[in-house]
């Protein structure tokens, strides 16, 4: 695929209209989306140093004919340490005789600004001991190793939903200082949500892992193929099981305060090629 990119152009360049946001904020995720031009079977972007291809919506395999199946897309996510400025999206179109066609779209990616939270806790919650620290490193290993198997093809289909309809109590990405030192910043968005509530999948996927974790207690995490992944933290109680296919709003847990955490609450994080990015941008993608 990588020659794609150095390949001479084709005799005749297609005509294309690619969607693509002209600015979005450090941390967030947008759609890329064009239609294959007639003969052009696959489509590829790079973006933030990482490559992947645009995908039709999922479907069964006797509705090819369908229009839909001619309009490829692909998530892509700003990494939350990007430099503010403009930034190149490459796409590549391949026909059917191995010919390639590239070009390049821009994209802005502007400032967000992140607020700041103190926090303050009794001193002998605030400190993890040598053990726990070795605990919640060696399954955050574990977490990203599951990331790395995460579906080549595209699973998700189209709108993402909120996981529950709480009100959120704290943001993505916000600097948070705990009595006053500083932490690391809040990598997921929080949602009100009393024990017991249903938590639902935002979109269609496969469970990539489940289990009960130091640091964000009882999680699942869904697979979105190609390259996205959700994660819901801090559960009372899961309903799925590794490997598991979830439909969009199918409820696989129940809310709680599993974990390290002051009360119940769920936390929802995101991840496109194994970067954070914020969740409630996926809520914006069309
Ligand atoms: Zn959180």
């Amino acid at each position: 695929m990588i020659g794609a990119w150095h390949a001479v152009a084709a005799s005749a360049s297609p005509s294309i209209d690619p969607k693509l946001p002209q600015a979005m904020l450090q941390g967030d995720a947008v759609l890329l989306s064009l239609q294959l031009p007639e003969n052009y079977e696959l489509a590829y972007a790079l973006f933030a140093g990482k490559v992947l291809r645009l995908q039709p919506l999922p479907q069964p395999k006797k509705r090819r004919t369908n229009h839909l199946s001619n309009y490829h897309e692909a998530v892509v996510a700003a990494p939350t340490d990007s430099v503010p400025g403009l930034y190149s999206v490459k796409i590549a179109l391949l026909n059917r005789h191995g010919d390639a066609w590239h070009f390049v779209r821009q994209i802005e990616i502007k400032q967000k600004r992140w607020g700041i939270e103190h926090l303050t806790v009794p001193r002998k919650f605030a400190e993890l001991s040598a053990q726990q620290r070795r605990r919640a490193k060696q399954e955050k290993q574990q977490i990203r190793t599951a990331f790395t198997q995460s579906a080549k093809q595209r699973l998700w289909k189209t709108d993402f939903q909120r996981p529950v309809a709480g009100k959120i109590t704290s943001p993505f990405g916000i600097r948070r200082r705990q009595n006053n030192k500083p932490r690391s910043p809040h990598w997921g968005t929080d949602f009100r949500a009393a024990v017991g509530t249903p938590v639902r999948a935002t979109n269609h996927g496969q469970v990539l892992l489940t289990g009960e974790f130091f640091i964000p207690g009882n999680c699942v995490f869904v697979d979105h193929g190609n390259g996205l992944i959700t994660g819901y933290s801090h559960l009372d109680k899961i309903l799925v099981e590794h490997k598991q296919e979830v439909i969009a709003g199918e409820v696989i847990g129940y809310s709680g305060s599993s974990g390290r955490v002051n009360g119940p609450h769920l936390h929802w994080s995101a991840y496109w090629k194994g970067n954070m990015f914020n969740p409630l941008s996926l809520l914006n993608l069309y």
